[in-house]
């Protein structure tokens, strides 16, 4: 990705973001688009802990406890997602449901994708119920090797 597709993609994400707050009649405050951007400038998945180290290095002291109510807030919109496997969080990238999301994750890089697949969604949650399980939190992640550590 370039710089500007980065920039662009950064853009993008806040505007998005102020969209469904507005939609919900909440506030994208100062501190959760700040770490939105963090997230959106990243590339890859962040853990809380590194928020807290890149906060500090704009000059802003944050606890742990403030972080997660950050996070939390922005994972109730849809506008993160957490992942469990790593204990890590990216941006929302899909434009699923936002009760539906398949999530990739490569156990060799750990970089983390949504596979924009509701079929392969939808067949997997269907099986799972008719075997009598269902699905924490609507989301499903798959382990796996990403293209690029496949290839080496
Ligand atoms: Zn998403
Ligand atoms: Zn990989």
């Amino acid at each position: 990705m370039t710089g500007q597709d980065r920039s662009d993609n950064i853009a993008r994400g806040l505007r998005q973001a102020e969209e469904v707050c507005t939609r919900h009649g909440v506030r994208l405050t100062r501190l959760r688009r700040a770490i939105l951007e963090l997230l959106l400038a990243a590339g890859s998945p962040v853990k809380a802990y590194d928020l807290i180290e890149q906060m500090r290095g704009k000059g802003e002291r944050l606890t742990p406890a403030t972080i997660y109510r950050t996070l939390d807030f922005l994972l109730q919109y849809g506008l993160v997602h957490r992942i469990n496997s790593t204990n890590t969080f990216i941006p929302c990238t899909g434009n699923h449901d936002e009760h539906a999301l398949l999530m990739f994750v490569c156990s060799e890089c750990h970089q983390a994708e949504e596979l924009d697949d509701p079929a392969l969604y939808e067949s997997m949650r269907a099986r799972l119920r008719e075997m009598g399980r269902s699905l924490r939190d609507n989301s499903i992640e798959i382990q796996g090797r990403c293209e690029k550590c496949a290839r080496e």
